[in-house]
């Protein structure tokens, strides 16, 4: 755990998230400002800052972190319609929390990306 790392808090139960899937390494709740109508975020419970952060070490985490939410996105029936997955990096890519996270964008047609 990272002190002063808000999803580390949100990990450890420390504040409060809407959950909807959770295991002994991950976790995945409901965007407090959801962009889309399903936006969830799914965090490995161990923190790391970015995918820049990603090595060989965190390999095996970062495999389990894109197969749960695929699993989420099955769970809450997204999967079938589709749905589109983000990784935001640092400041360029629009990373506003410094613990790595993949949304889960789903229940309507997402927009082409714009840059
Ligand atoms: P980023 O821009 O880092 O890729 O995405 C961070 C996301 O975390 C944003 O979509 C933002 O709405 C969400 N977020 C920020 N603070 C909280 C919080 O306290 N709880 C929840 N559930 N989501 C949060
Ligand atoms: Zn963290």
């Amino acid at each position: 755990m990272s002190d002063d790392c808000l999803f580390c808090k949100i990990a450890a139960g420390q504040i409060p998230c809407n959950r909807v899937y959770e295991d002994d390494q991950v976790l995945a709740f409901h965007d407090i400002n959801p962009q889309a109508p399903v936006h969830v975020l799914v965090i490995p419970k161990a923190h790391i800052a970015t995918l820049d952060d990603v090595g060989e070490a965190q390999r095996e985490i970062m495999g389990v972190v894109m197969e749960r939410a695929a699993h989420v996105a099955r769970e809450l029936g997204v999967a079938e319609a589709g749905y589109r997955t983000i990784i935001n990096t640092r400041e360029h890519g629009g990373q506003e929390v410094y613990h790595i996270h993949a949304h889960i964008l789903a229940g309507k047609r997402i927009g082409p990306m714009t840059v």
